[in-house]
């Protein structure tokens, strides 16, 4: 198991597929001039596979999502996905993506065993859409939605984070458009992790923004606690159910003593963290042949040392050296 000194145990892993993307979220990544990982850094597909391999065989990982930059810019995407599903046991896969490529691979991901999409899309307005992500590709993320719903790739999730002055006031809107297209709809505290470093506390908005603004227009119902588990995502019914919504409160409300994450970047490194300052190099193990039982080891102990918190209200907080982009979010 990866255990921790305070008893939390992670199943479920976050693989960064690339920390390349096509989209340039302002509260992600700057317009230009991110340095790239070079290709001899990134793992193969084969080096992702083993280390799942040994995640689920010898380290209890249960749950696979695969993240980026944009997980759909890796050509191997779909044969990784193919590869995880054969192993034992199988590990449940999902792709948090900004749901360009799905039109083109979601039938693909879907008989190649995945289970489950997570697609970000902050904002139903395509000329806010540009301004946030410095990209025209609203159509595509929408197209997108509807062949991941197509093939069955259900449910499927929407994640949304809202920013002041641009779309902070979307939120009923949003979540009427996601009722009405079964999407499950969850918005996101933003965090600091932008490569600007330009996030302040006191612009952001907050869970409590969120849900005040929701309820203008619905009714909430806070669901059960026990339904809630390690999910980082707080969740209300909508107006009685079935649909919900949730709001991961990361900032404000933070979930980190339920936290079950460990996370791989592209390049080969362990956090066991989203804020973590501190990296383990699987990858340097890797490629001096290391044996599995070497590799589970290192990852153990990686794991072990993790904080009690983000430490993000603490006025010491220090942000990550890595972006979102290169961490995976
Ligand atoms: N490119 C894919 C996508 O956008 O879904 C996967 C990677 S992206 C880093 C994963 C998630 O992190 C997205 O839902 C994105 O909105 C969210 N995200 C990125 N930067 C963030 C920030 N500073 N605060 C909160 N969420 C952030
Ligand atoms: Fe790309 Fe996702 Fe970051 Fe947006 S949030 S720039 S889509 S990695």
């Amino acid at each position: 198991m990866l255990i921790d000194t305070y008893g939390r145990v992670a199943t479920d892993l976050r693989v960064s597929l690339t920390d390349r993307c096509n989209l340039r979220c302002t509260y992600c990544m700057p317009e230009e001039g991110l340095q790239w990982l070079g290709k001899p850094d990134l793992l193969t597909d084969d080096e992702i596979v083993r280390l799942i391999d040994i995640a689920v065989t010898s380290l209890g990982i249960t749950e696979v999502r695969f993240t980026g930059g944009e997980p759909l810019l890796r050509p191997g995407v779909v044969g990784i996905v193919e590869r995880v599903a054969a192993l034992a046991p199988r590990p449940q896969m999902s792709v948090t993506t900004n749901g360009i490529g799905l039109k083109r691979t979601a039938a693909a991901l879907k008989a190649a065993g995945l289970d489950r999409v997570n697609v970000s899309l902050d904002t139903l307005r395509p000329d806010v859409f540009k301004t946030l992500t410095r990209r025209d590709r609203h159509k595509d993320v929408i197209d997108g939605l509807e062949a991941a719903s197509a093939a069955g790739l259900i449910p499927v999730k929407v994640n949304a984070v809202l920013m002041p002055g641009l779309n902070e006031d979307e939120a009923p809107d949003l979540l009427a458009w996601a009722v009405e297209h079964d999407y499950e709809l969850r918005f996101i505290e933003q965090m600091p992790l932008d490569a600007q470093h330009g996030w302040k506390r006191e612009g952001m908005v907050t869970a409590g923004d969120i849900l005040a603004s929701l309820r203008t227009r619905f009714d909430l119902t806070p669901e059960q606690a026990d339904e809630r588990g390690s999910a980082p995502a707080e969740r209300w019914l909508v107006d009685g159910g079935p649909h919900r919504v949730g709001v991961i409160a990361s900032v404000t409300r933070p979930f980190c003593a339920a936290c079950d994450r460990t996370r791989l970047t592209a390049d080969g490194q362990i956090r066991d963290c989203l804020f973590a300052r501190e990296e383990t190099d699987l990858r340097a193990a890797l490629r001096a042949d290391a044996p599995d039982e070497e590799i589970a080891r290192i990852w153990r102990l990686a794991m072990w040392g993790k904080k009690a918190g983000s430490g993000l209200d603490d006025p010491s907080f220090l942000q990550p050296e890595r972006p979102m982009s290169a961490i995976g979010g």
